[in-house]
C-alpha cells in the first residue's frame, strides 16, 4: 500500500491555470515536434516533469523580498544580504553570486585546472563535465558500484568508491589530479544522497594527496535531511548544523540555485578559506564572463530572493514534505510493481524504462519511448536520462549503450500536489498494462552534433 502523503506545510496564495489537451490533440502534438518533448510548448504540457530545474514556486516572503532589490550597480546592499545569509549558513570566507550553476563552473573551473589535470567525481553532472573539459580537463567518474543497480535499495548511493578514488589518484598521479568534485545529491545517479562518513573519507585522502576538493551543490539541503533521517549520529542535528559540517570538509563549492534554493535563477561560488590569490581570480573571470562581482550576472532582486531561499530550502518541515512528495510517487509505482533507480532520491523517481520494456533494445531508445508514451496517456512531460541522450562514440560515430536507461520524473519544489502525483502514478501503471504490445521504439532521423537530445527529431520505427 501506498505511504501516507506528507501534506503540504503551505498554503496556495495564488494559481496558475493547466490545461490537459484531447488524446487526438497530444497525438498531434507530440508528431509535429517529431517525438522530442523539448520542443513543446509549456502550455500544452499538463504536468512538466522536465527538470526540477528553476521551476519552484517562490513563496510570499521571497516575493516581497524581490521588492527591497537594489539595483545599483556595485556595492547594492541586496548582495551583502546575500553574502550574510550564504556565509551563516556555510562558514565560508568569501561568496560569489553567479547567474546559474554552470556560470560557476565557468568561472571556477579554469582557476583550477590546467590542461591534461584529471577531475574526479563520484558523478559529474553534465555541465560540470562540460566545463572541465572546456578547461582542458578530462573527468572520472568513481560512483560506488551499486548506483547502477536500480533495483538495489541501498542508502546513500550517491557515495563515492573511496577505495577507487585512492587508486585512481595513485594510478594518474596525485600532481596530475587537478580537483576532486563531491555532487550532492547525485544527479546523475537519480538524486541519491552521499553520507556525511563518505565525504569525511574523501575529504581525508584530497588532504592526504594535496587536492582541492569541491562540492557541485545543487542539492545541499535534500542531502544534509537525508543524511539526518539515515546516517547514524545526525538524527538530533539541525539541517544547518549538518551542513555546515559537510562544507567545512570541502575547499570550495559551485551551486545552482535554481534547485534547494527555490528561485528560478541563480548560482553560488564559495571558497573555504581567505585566499587572495584565488578570490582574485574569481572576480576577475567573474567581471569578464558574468558582470561585476557584487552582482554576478542577476538582478539586485534575484540576490534578495536567494538570500531568503537559502533558508527557506534548509526548513525541516519542507524537506519533509518535499523527500515525502516523492516518496509517495515512488511507493505508488511499487504497488503496481514498476521499477526505478530505488530507493527514491531527493528530486524525483528515475523510472527503468529498460525493465518497463525489456523488448526495446538501448538504440531504440526504451527512455524516450516512455517518455512520448507519458505525454499521450496523461499530457506528462518527462526527460530522457539513457543512451538517446548519451549519444555517439566521438571516435567512431557509433551508438554508446548508457548504464541506465531512465524516464526521469523531476518535482519541482511546491509546485504539484498529492492528485498530481496520482495522476503520474495512474498513467505509468496504465501504460505498464500496455507496455508489451509497444514492441518497437524510435530512430532518430536528424541530429545535432552536440547535446543532440535537445534538439533531435525522432520518428517511431513501424
Ligand atoms: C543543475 C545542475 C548543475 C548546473 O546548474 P545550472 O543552474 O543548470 O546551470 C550542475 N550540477 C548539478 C549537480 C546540477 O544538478
Amino acid at each position: 500500500m501506498a505511504i501516507k502523503y506528507v501534506a503540504e506545510p503551505f498554503r496556495i496564495k495564488m494559481v496558475e491555470p493547466i490545461k490537459m489537451l484531447s488524446r487526438e490533440e497530444r497525438e498531434e502534438k507530440i508528431k509535429k515536434v517529431h517525438y522530442n518533448l523539448f520542443y513543446l510548448e509549456g502550455k500544452d504540457v499538463y504536468i512538466d516533469l522536465l527538470t526540477d530545474s528553476g521551476t519552484n514556486a517562490m513563496s510570499s516572503n521571497q516575493w516581497s523580498a524581490l521588492m527591497l532589490g537594489d539595483e545599483a550597480y556595485a556595492g547594492a546592499s541586496s548582495y551583502f544580504r546575500l553574502v550574510d545569509a550564504a556565509k551563516d549558513i556555510f562558514a565560508y570566507d568569501y561568496i560569489q553570486p553567479v547567474h546559474q550553476g554552470r556560470a560557476a563552473e565557468k568561472v571556477l573551473f579554469p582557476v583550477l585546472l590546467t590542461k591534461g589535470k584529471f577531475a574526479i567525481s563520484n558523478m559529474f553532472f553534465d555541465t560540470t563535465r562540460a566545463h572541465v573539459e572546456l578547461a582542458g580537463g578530462r573527468c572520472i567518474d568513481c560512483v560506488v558500484p551499486e548506483a547502477k543497480i536500480p533495483s538495489k535499495r541501498a542508502p546513500f548511493k550517491g557515495n563515492m568508491d573511496v577505495a577507487l578514488l585512492e587508486k585512481t589518484i595513485l594510478e594518474k598521479g596525485p600532481e596530475n589530479v587537478g580537483i576532486v568534485v563531491m555532487t550532492i545529491t547525485n544527479n546523475s545517479a537519480g538524486g541519491q544522497p552521499v553520507s556525511m562518513k563518505n565525504m569525511r573519507e574523501v575529504a581525508e585522502i584530497c588532504k592526504k594527496y594535496h587536492i582541492l576538493l569541491d562540492i557541485d551543490a545543487a542539492r545541499y539541503a535534500e542531502n544534509a535531511y537525508f543524511i539526518k533521517r539515515d546516517e547514524a549520529g545526525y538524527q538530533n542535528k539541525s539541517i544547518k548544523e549538518i551542513v555546515r559540517e559537510f562544507f567545512g570538509y570541502a575547499d570550495t563549492f559551485t551551486m545552482s540555485a535554481k534547485k534547494d534554493t527555490i528561485v528560478n535563477m541563480g548560482g553560488l561560488i564559495g571558497v573555504r578559506k581567505e585566499d587572495p590569490d584565488l578570490i582574485l581570480k574569481i572576480k576577475a573571470a567573474c567581471i569578464s564572463y558574468e558582470g561585476f562581482y557584487t552582482y554576478g550576472g542577476l538582478n539586485g532582486r534575484d540576490l534578495e530572493t536567494l538570500a531568503v531561499g537559502l533558508y527557506e530550502g534548509l526548513n525541516e518541515d519542507f524537506l519533509k514534505y518535499r523527500i515525502g512528495q516523492v516518496e509517495y510517487l515512488a511507493s505508488r509505482l511499487d504497488d503496481a510493481g514498476i521499477e526505478y533507480q530505488s530507493p527514491a532520491g531527493g528530486h524525483g523517481v528515475f523510472v527503468d524504462a529498460a525493465k518497463m520494456f525489456p523488448q526495446i533494445p538501448y538504440y531504440e531508445f526504451p527512455g524516450q519511448t516512455l517518455g512520448v508514451e507519458l505525454y499521450r496517456e496523461a499530457g506528462i512531460r518527462t526527460s530522457e536520462i539513457g543512451s538517446y541522450m548519451l549519444g555517439n562514440d566521438p571516435d567512431t560515430g557509433k551508438q554508446l549503450h548508457a548504464d541506465f536507461e531512465f524516464s526521469r520524473l523531476a518535482i519541482p519544489r511546491r509546485v504539484y500536489t498529492q492528485a498530481h502525483m496520482d495522476v503520474i502514478a495512474d498513467a505509468l501503471i496504465e501504460i505498464k498494462k500496455r507496455a508489451a504490445s509497444i514492441k518497437r521504439g524510435y530512430k532518430i532521423t536528424w541530429e545535432p552534433p552536440i547535446l543532440r537530445h535537445f534538439q533531435a527529431h525522432l520518428e517511431p520505427i513501424k
